[in-house]
């Protein structure tokens, strides 16, 4: 695979710092059931790297010492990981709001059957990847069977109240198959609600739509195809400071499965961590009592992911999550 930071190093981005913290995005390792094309954390299930029970319990330190509001959990597949319940369970049981990045296909796994249910019990919030509505485009990108499997995950997930009952969200997440920008998130969350409604008679609460990272498998393809400037310079035309302010990064550190915290999961998987001073490799554990509100961010050119036209965050495009 052919390495972007060199390149998106040389690309200059408008200076970020940090705002108030609210958000532990862990990442509990890189094992998936999928091996998804544009996978940015390039997963799959011969991957071995797993979050330990020391670590989870760390999280969960500073979940109750930060007195953190939102746990975002995300992988590979997090579910995999052994310690992903106990995780939930406990970050539940301090009052914090759990999201699951969740790719749908592993709600039918064997040992995972009563993982919809369970995540039903803890009131978890289920994130859950969803490139196209037709299943040749899904497919293409994430690979044979990913559709069906993707739509009985959500008839499952449906049919235990999520999307329906105001406690249960369900968001999907799309992303373009190529090297463009992603269309208006109104427009094509419509066409979402009415083709998987009508369709599969599937319902679900917002699509958040994301641009593309020029990193890892996505990045490589890109380079290896000659598009990469091309990419690069569609995102840095469509920048808009006023996207600026609602980058994810400003409220959130990510965690590795080591436990090593970086500005977002972007960053940590371009191995660029989290900066205090001249410490360039802080762990979670370094950060229990510390404040870094108003702490630089690391930025390159992959930025320009995230502040390309309706700009793209976690929780979908800035504009509309702002309005
Ligand atoms: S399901 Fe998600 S984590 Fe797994 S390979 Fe696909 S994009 Fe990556
Ligand atoms: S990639 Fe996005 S979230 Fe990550 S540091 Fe850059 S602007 Fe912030």
């Amino acid at each position: 695979m052919r390495d972007t930071l060199p390149l998106l190093d040389k690309i200059p981005f408008p200076p970020l710092r940090r705002g108030k913290l609210d958000t532990l995005q862990v990442n509990v390792g890189y094992r998936c059931n999928q091996s998804c094309f544009h996978c940015h954390v390039n997963a799959g299930p011969t991957r071995p790297e797993e979050m330990t029970a020391e670590i989870a319990d760390l999280v969960l330190e500073f979940i109750e010492r930060r007195n953190i509001a939102t746990l975002d959990i995300t992988g590979g597949a997090p579910e995999l990981n052994a310690h992903f319940r106990r995780l939930v369970r406990g970050a539940r049981a301090l009052g914090a709001k759990v999201m699951d990045r969740c790719n749908l296909t592993i709600l039918q796994q064997p040992g995972q059957e009563d993982l919809a249910a369970f995540l039903a019990r803890e009131r978890v919030e289920v994130v859950a990847s969803m490139p196209c509505y037709l299943a040749d485009n899904v497919e293409r990108q994430r690979g044979k069977g990913v559709f069906d499997g993707s739509i009985r995950g959500l008839r499952r997930l449906n049919a235990l109240g999520y999307g329906r009952n105001p406690a249960l969200a369900l968001n999907l997440v799309y992303n373009p198959q190529g090297p463009s920008l992603p269309p208006a998130q109104p427009a094509l969350e419509a066409d979402y609600k009415r083709v998987l409604g009508e369709s599969y008679g599937i319902v679900f609460n917002k699509l958040y739509v994301l641009a593309n990272m020029p990193i890892q498998r996505f990045g490589s393809m890109l380079i290896s195809k000659g598009e990469f400037d091309f990419y690069l310079g569609l995102l840095q035309h469509a920048h808009l400071d006023a996207n600026l302010d609602g980058v994810m990064c400003r409220n959130l550190i990510s965690v590795d499965w080591q436990g090593f915290v970086y500005d977002c999961d972007f960053n940590q998987m371009l191995d660029l961590p989290l900066m205090r001073g001249r410490n360039t490799r802080l762990h979670l554990s370094d950060l229990l009592d510390e404040t870094f509100e108003g702490n630089p961010i690391r930025v390159a050119g992959h930025c320009y992911g995230c502040t390309a036209g309706q700009g793209s965050s976690c929780g979908g495009a800035l504009k509309e999550a702002a309005e």
